[in-house]
């Protein structure tokens, strides 16, 4: 049976996840995203079978191919990278994390107003500064924040980050704890900016107590991706 431990380690990870909840002492609920990129469909299944309705991809047409073989109630999380050319695929997301600028809002808020729906959206925030990291500027997002309020078909429910891979826990607490003030914009101006997507395998529990209420969560469920 591929993944027969996932099991006991959903349950260390909620272990763990439990322990960070009230040591950060925000009283969030948290949401597992086991993210099943690279993997086929035996990943969604073995993550449904293991309890968890929320399943991750970072590619569109991955995630797709993945949702036809499926027919498990997962719901479909959208982690990556969004081409715009992309956006008409988006039938059967439950959530797209990574709308990281104003041309791929629009986009998607169209995309939206085609389907008669809101499509319900994270903002990706960069608030590391790395440059190989896609997503708005902390600054930015006042501005963006005000602008997205007057479009239909677009519903922003929150804000995702990543951090920077290995840092230490300083730079961890700053980029989380940036991630939740830019979270705290967006409900200023009016957004239900409740949800903080942040924390993978190695820094899950720091973005827990840092408020994250949903954790993208691959190599700690599934072992190494091949490649
Ligand atoms: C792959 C990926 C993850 C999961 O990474 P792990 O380190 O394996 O937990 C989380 N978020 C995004 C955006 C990813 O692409």
């Amino acid at each position: 049976m591929p993944f027969q431990d996932l099991p006991a380690r959903l349950a260390e990870v909620r272990q763990r996840i439990e322990a960070a909840r009230s040591r950060g002492g925000r009283g969030q609920s948290v949401t597992i995203v086991a993210v099943t990129k690279t993997y086929g469909a035996e990943a969604p299944l073995a993550a449904f079978a293991a309890g968890v309705k929320d399943v991750g991809e970072n590619k569109v047409q991955e995630a797709v191919t993945k949702m036809h073989d499926v027919s498990a109630p997962l719901r479909w999380h959208l982690i990556g990278h969004l081409q715009r050319n992309k956006v008409k695929q988006l039938d059967g997301f439950h959530l797209v994390h990574s709308i990281d600028s104003p041309r791929l809002a629009d986009a998607v808020a169209s995309f939206g107003v085609g389907r008669k729906m809101d499509v319900d959206v994270l903002l990706q925030a960069n608030v590391s500064g790395e440059g190989t990291k896609g997503g708005y500027e902390p600054a930015s997002l006042e501005g963006e924040a005000e602008r997205i309020l007057q479009l239909q078909g677009l519903c922003v429910r929150g804000v995702m980050t990543m951090a920077p891979f290995g840092a230490n826990e300083v730079v961890l607490r700053r980029v989380f704890a940036g991630a939740r003030a830019a979270a705290d914009v967006l409900k200023r101006a009016g957004h239900p900016a409740v949800e903080l997507s942040m924390g993978m395998s190695g820094d899950y529990e720091v973005a827990v107590e840092e408020g994250a209420t949903l954790v993208r969560l691959g190599t700690v469920l599934f072992g190494a991706r091949a490649g």
